[in-house]
């Protein structure tokens, strides 16, 4: 059987619309048959979903998307294979999530200079016991119709330099990345298009990611075109790191993103997957 690997994507640990069961099942209609369940800084869901997955037959592969710092930027670094009971990565989940809660106090204290009120509330009611993502913040904004869309929440409040922007210090990539990589698990950079490099950060970047460890780099994802697989591909090669493919699916109102819905690898590219026990 010819395996369909999905390994990026995210539940309602973090900030996912679907249940670590409902996300599962849904990654089985779609023809997914290896699926990496990658929340924001947690391994919350993971128990669940492997459960999930012994019900549908499908295989589960213990993931997380590790939101890091390098040179005051932030990168999401995907972890696969990981052991999620492994000491430091445990303790790291921990810390993230006072660090998030730290951080929405800041951000719903911003919003409140603007006039906005109620954001922390809501915020933490609809994260529950997930981790708090500025995807929750969106959301408010949007339900308080203080924005139309997603897309201009962050524009207007929540993306970088805007009014309820705060910066945050997450872990150190190379810290991360040893996190990642001493729990038995494999070190992806994740989308490596959105952080809208030049040619000469995304050299220094990847040159330092692969030094740390990393060993891996989403050439495929939920939406990109030919062009941008070719030159993500392109950076594999000339830095010697394995391809993954993921959607990075959140929520199934998002008509763009679907589970497993995604363009072969290049067949030049060493797949992920095979680093992976
Ligand atoms: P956080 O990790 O709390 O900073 O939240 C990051 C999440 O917000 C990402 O994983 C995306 O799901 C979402 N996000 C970030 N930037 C944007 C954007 N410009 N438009 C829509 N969603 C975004
Ligand atoms: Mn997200
Ligand atoms: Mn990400
Ligand atoms: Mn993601």
């Amino acid at each position: 059987m010819t395996e369909h690997y999905d390994l990026h994507c995210h539940s309602t640990a973090s900030d996912g619309a679907l249940s670590p069961t409902a996300l599962v099942q849904r990654a089985h209609q779609c023809g997914v048959t290896s699926l990496a369940l990658t929340d924001h800084d947690t391994v919350a869901g993971l128990n669940e979903a492997q459960a999930a997955a012994d019900t549908v037959g499908i295989k589960l592969i213990p993931g997380i998307e590790l939101s890091t710092s390098w040179q005051n930027k932030c990168f999401h670094i995907v972890g696969l294979g990981i052991n999620p009971m492994h000491p430091p990565l445990a303790e790291a989940t921990r810390n993230l999530q006072l660090m998030r809660i730290e951080r929405a106090e800041k951000i719903a204290a911003k919003l409140e200079k603007k006039r906005i009120f109620g954001a922390l509330e809501a915020v933490k009611t609809a994260a529950g016991d997930g981790m708090i993502t500025r995807s929750h913040f969106a959301d408010f904004l949007v339900s308080q119709f203080h924005v139309s869309t997603h897309q201009d929440a962050f524009d207007r409040y929540l993306g970088s330099g805007k009014d309820a922007y705060v910066a945050t210090a997450w872990a150190e990539l190379e810290l991360a990345i040893s996190w990642i990589s001493e729990s038995g698990g494999v070190a992806v950079l994740a989308h490596p298009l959105r952080y809208n490099l030049t040619a000469s950060w995304v050299k220094r970047l990847l040159t330092a990611f692969k030094e740390a460890g990393g060993a891996g780099i989403e050439v495929v994802t939920g939406r990109c075109n030919s062009d941008e697989i070719k030159l993500v591909a392109r950076y594999a090669t000339h830095f010697d790191l394995a391809g993954s493919v993921g959607s990075d699916f959140h929520n199934p109102a998002n008509q763009w993103v679907e589970l497993g819905r995604l363009a072969p690898l290049p067949e030049n590219i060493k797949p992920i997957w095979e680093l992976l026990n």
